[in-house]
């Protein structure tokens, strides 16, 4: 139960004092050694969650359940629309799967601090893959399936993991698409070798087995059972890569407690749930909303997670409400634009359990939030998001009583617990420009970066006074604290809500012999959102002409062909500034 009945209540609470605001916050969780300090400022100017207390995550998100009597409620429901596979997994079950499994990696080897490497689609597996790295406090590194090997390669060499997991096979719409080749590639590029792999073997495409490298997912989960390990608050629970500003990927690092106590506040405050509730995210394992509202908030918090592989289809989106009573839903803009693309198919929307739709991930036009209300005849909340923070920045808060459901145009709700924007005016003056969050920012938000086995936080993320952490997202604040959002005021792309860097795309064109030089910036796209276009200058002296398919073969083998590269312009110049910088606005009127 909240003990506020008005937001301007929470927020205040949290920003008068923020000591005993997150130390009660943090009762949600079960500890070994309950923390008495809540926040601590680090040498480098960050800050740790709850220093000297003691918990492990996995045990918080199964094991208490079980201890608790929620044994035989269903944890994890799956659903396959690629192979029509379905699985119900109880509480009871994903503790008896899970510690088997994590018996089997610790036999591999696999201790505290170890990094475990997991690409996979969303499936039953790459969850237990990632709790019981969770339980024996090594370090989950989650790849999404859908990169192309060189890609995989960069972040084996970022992370050196012990252990790789993977699935025989993804699939792209009904197409099967066999991991082995991604996989071997990844592994040659690699100049770090990993001792083991470890493979889901699916029965629409099983792999051959590499004698003495790899394993069977299903029979290392049939090893002795491993207990959950006593972790620290600070350490680190997983790494997950994220794009911008540079050309290579950044691997945000995320605790134990602080994590464990964000998330589980963020269910009863900004979601309206409780221990029993059905949430279904539909965002794939592999980015952030997937580990936070797929796996972690739901299963910390006692509710059943409706996972799903490869379903897009506005049928099976509703299906799967209907028919596991989903009380929340958590989708992207580009998730609502196909259902409206099929929703003539669908006249009259019955689904009397859902009580809510969240959206987040990108820009959602007004006309589209408006069209989902309406269809749905439910609250369409949006609100605002980034791998780094790992849960919302800003919000709708409906388990408040005086919650508002009637968003309107860019709104993106006001701020959680804990985070205090600012606007950073830009040289011409004006309300709108980039966001800073005060520092220090609440439990669950990065660590800091992965570098060379230790844990730093760049000075990108920090504004030139060191008080404020850098978003990169512009808008403004409203005097009741609403902020609208207007877009990045970096290089980063969000094509259907997946975010990449146009700097990242850039390296690779650029690295073609024939090119002297290019840009990529965001076009946008009516069902993706977005989508990158390439504008590129070749060299006179270049032996072959170079055609704009050469150009996306080359982006796609890199990074994998969910980047959407279609679009190639080839120019006799770039606009520059004096010294040299390239004026990417001037590009989107070319
Ligand atoms: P990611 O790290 O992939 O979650 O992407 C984070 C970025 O997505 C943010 O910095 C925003 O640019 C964008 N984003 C997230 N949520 C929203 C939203 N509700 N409206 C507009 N943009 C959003």
């Amino acid at each position: 139960m909240l003990p506020w009945t008005t937001y301007d209540a929470m927020y205040d609470a949290a920003v008068s004092a923020p000591e005993i605001f997150w130390l009660n916050a943090a009762r949600r969780i079960t500890w070994k050694q309950a923390p008495s300090v809540a926040c601590r400022v680090r040498e480098d100017g960050w800050h740790d969650w709850f220093p000297g207390a003691t918990l492990n995550t996995c045990y918080n998100a199964v094991d208490r359940h079980v201890e608790g009597g929620r044994g035989a409620q269903p944890a994890l429901v799956w659903h396959s629309c690629a192979t029509k596979e379905h699985q119900v997994v109880t509480y009871q079950e994903l503790k008896t799967r899970v510690a088997g499994f994590a018996g089997g990696l610790r036999a591999l080897g696999v201790g505290r601090g170890d990094r475990v490497l997991i690409t996979m689609p969303t499936m039953v597996e790459t969850v237990v893959a990632m709790l019981a790295c969770a339980r024996l406090g090594a370090v989950h590194v989650v790849v999404f399936a859908g990169y192309a090997g060189p890609e995989l390669a960069q972040r084996i060499d970022d992370v050196t993991p012990k252990v790789v997991i993977a699935a025989s096979c993804s699939f792209q719409g009904r197409t099967v698409m066999p991991s082995a080749p991604v996989l071997s590639e990844a592994l040659s590029l690699a100049i770090y070798k990993p001792s083991a792999c470890v493979i889901v073997q699916r029965d629409a495409c099983p792999a051959a087995l590499q004698p003495g490298r790899d394993y069977n997912f299903h029979v290392l989960e049939e090893a002795e059972p491993a207990e959950p390990v006593l972790l620290h608050a600070e350490d680190p629970l997983y790494i997950l890569h994220t794009s911008g500003t540079t050309g290579r990927a950044k691997g945000i690092v995320r605790d134990n407690g602080g994590h464990a106590v964000a998330l589980a506040l963020s269910m009863e405050l900004i979601y309206d749930c409780k221990p029993g509730d059905t949430f279904f995210t539909t965002s794939d394992l592999g980015w952030v909303v997937g580990h936070s509202y797929g796996v972690y908030a739901p299963l910390i918090s006692g509710c059943t997670s409706v996972l799903a592989e490869g379903c897009t289809a506005a049928a099976s989106v509703m299906a799967l409400c209907r028919r596991h009573t989903v009380k929340c839903l958590f989708t992207t803009p580009t998730q609502m634009r196909l259902i409206r693309h099929e929703s003539r198919y669908h006249s009259d929307v019955k689904l009397p359990a859902l009580e809510q739709i969240f959206i987040a991930g990108e820009y959602a036009d007004p006309a589209l939030l408006d069209w989902a209300r309406s269809f749905f005849h439910k609250p369409v909340l949006n609100h605002w998001w980034q791998t780094e923070t790992g849960w919302s920045i800003t919000a709708h808060f409906s388990g408040l009583p005086d919650y508002n459901s009637e968003s309107e145009g860019n709104e993106i709700g006001r701020p959680a617990p804990g985070f205090l924007p600012v606007i950073q005016p830009p040289a011409s003056g004006g309300e709108s420009g980039e966001i800073l969050l005060k520092l220090p920012l609440p439990p669950g938000c990065l660590a800091g970066l992965w570098k060379d086995e230790a844990v730093t936080v760049p000075a990108l993320y920090f504004d030139n006074t060191l008080k404020y952490y850098r978003t990169f997202d512009e808008g403004s604040i409203e005097e009741d604290l609403t902020v609208r959002m207007f877009g990045r005021s970096d290089d980063v792309i969000k094509v259907a809500g997946r975010r990449i860097s146009g700097v990242q795309i850039e390296k690779i064109i650029s690295s073609h012999p024939a090119v002297y030089n290019c840009a990529v910036i965001a076009t946008s796209d009516p069902l993706r959102g977005q989508r990158p276009v390439a504008y590129v200058v070749t060299k006179t002296e270049a032996e072959h002409e170079l055609s704009s398919d050469q150009i996306v073969r080359k982006v796609h083998d890199m990074l994998g062909p969910w980047v959407g590269l279609k679009d190639v312009r080839f120019i006799s110049s770039l606009p520059v500034t004096k010294s040299g910088k390239i004026i990417r606005k001037k590009l989107h009127c070319c």
